[in-house]
């Protein structure tokens, strides 16, 4: 593994598309991943991705990694532990006996779903309470739910639930939906969906599962409603944890600040996709390939530069 010249963290979108150009680039390089696919497994249906005007979020990311996998990069599947900066470059720590080092990293490592912080959300969770109506949907055949948020994920699951439950509250702070006008048509025009505007959910309840919430202000004289499962898609956070100790220049987000290369404040180190602030908060699967394929010319040059390629 002595001649790995970079390591990329995430196997999601902006990740892939790092692998692939560092192939194309012939940059020895090693992508690691906890999981692969990302986010991106979890979209029912993506109709925003150029060239393919539907397909299954999943079918999406297998055709991203066959064709990654095509050019036979080094894999490690797992959760990166650690990442420590040596006088090389850095070093990798799966464990404390399994770790890798290269001159320059990827951190392509996306975000994780935003929660509530309300009372029965992390008791009922699995129980009723779901980040995720493509792994869950099926899970609600029949029955009434409620979707949190309002933006383009809740839009989106609000859709995708439609085509299993009978029923879905589609709960928002704000006065209008935001997102693509295209899926807002089609929640507004669903005749499974109660748009609940102008309202927080204050509490989940129920025993052993999901059997009501609470609402900050009364719906249709109800300050409660009676439902089977809760799914809570209020947006996501950078996870950045992991780069905490390596002292990362963040934004006021939270988000990685890149510059047009896609490098990091770090000299070597570079990061593509939802974590970074690469595409001024757009999170999406085009900004996210395109920031991987930024980031691997990136490397290319900063290695070139640095004679190790
Ligand atoms: C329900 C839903 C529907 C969506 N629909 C669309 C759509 O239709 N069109 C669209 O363009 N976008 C859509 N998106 C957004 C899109 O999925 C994201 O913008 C995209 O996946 C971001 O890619 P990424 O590679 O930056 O991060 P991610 O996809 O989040 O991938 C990050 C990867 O890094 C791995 N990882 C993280 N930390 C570590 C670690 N410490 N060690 C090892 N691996 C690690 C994770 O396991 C993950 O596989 C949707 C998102 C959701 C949730």
């Amino acid at each position: 593994m002595n001649s790995l010249k970079l390591i990329i963290i995430g196997g999601g979108p902006a990740g892939m598309t790092a692998s692939i150009y560092a192939s194309r680039y012939k940059i020895p390089h090693l992508i690691s991943s906890s999981f692969v696919g990302g986010l991106a497994k979890e979209a029912h249906m993506v109709e925003n991705w150029p060239g393919i005007e539907q397909i299954e979020g999943s079918a999406l990311m297998d055709r991203f990694w066959k064709h990654a996998q095509s050019y036979n990069p080094e894999f490690q599947l797992g959760e990166v532990k650690r990442v420590e900066k040596t006088e090389n470059g850095f070093r990798v720590f799966f464990s404390d006996k399994l770790f890798f080092e290269a001159p320059s990293l990827i951190f392509a490592g996306g975000t994780q779903h935003r929660g509530l912080s309300i009372s029965g959300e992390k008791e009922l969770l699995g129980r009723g309470v779901s980040y995720c109506a493509t792994c869950d949907a099926g899970f609600f055949k029949g029955k009434k739910v409620a979707v949190i948020g309002g933006a383009n994920s809740a839009i989106m699951a609000t859709v995708e639930l439609s085509q299993h439950v009978d029923k879905i509250y589609l709960i928002y702070r704000g006065k209008e939906l935001k997102g693509e006008t295209i899926w807002i048509d089609r929640v507004k025009n669903n005749p499974k969906v109660i748009l609940v505007p102008e309202t927080n959910i204050l509490e989940i309840a129920g025993t052993s599962k999901v059997e009501k919430i609470k609402l900050d202000k009364p719906f249709k004289g109800e300050d409660q409603i009676e439902l089977d499962g809760v799914f809570i898609e209020i947006g996501v956070t950078p996870l950045v944890d992991l780069l905490k100790e390596l002292a990362v220049d963040l934004d006021e987000s939270g988000s990685i600040k890149i510059n047009n290369k896609g490098m990091t404040n770090l000299s070597g180190l570079f990061a593509a996709g939802d974590a970074t602030n690469g595409s001024g908060g757009f999170r999406q699967i085009i900004t996210a390939s395109a920031e991987g394929a930024i980031a691997s010319r990136g490397v290319f040059e900063y290695l070139k530069e640095k004679g190790v390629l």
